[in-house]
């Protein structure tokens, strides 16, 4: 199985794409979306996140939800 896993990352201000299965090669902050293209992907960081490309884009409580998002990943690895 090939699944491509899309995520935002905040730190890089881009999408990201990892395999399912493989560790993800960038460990900085990003977001996994429910996406099995690219463009669904971009269309569900807009959907969350509007145009903000990098982490400090954000509205502070958005800032703090991504941080704690990404930390709660780490904590699980
Ligand atoms: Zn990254």
């Amino acid at each position: 199985m090939n699944i491509t896993r899309y995520v935002w990352c905040f730190s890089h201000g881009a999408l990201h794409t990892f395999r399912e299965g493989d560790t993800p090669w960038c460990t900085a902050t990003w977001i996994a979306f429910t996406a099995t293209t690219k463009a669904e992907a971009l269309a569900a960081k807009h959907a969350a996140y509007g145009d903000a490309q990098f982490l400090h884009d954000l509205p502070a409580d958005k800032q703090i939800e991504v941080i704690e998002i990404a930390e709660a990943r780490t904590g699980q690895l």
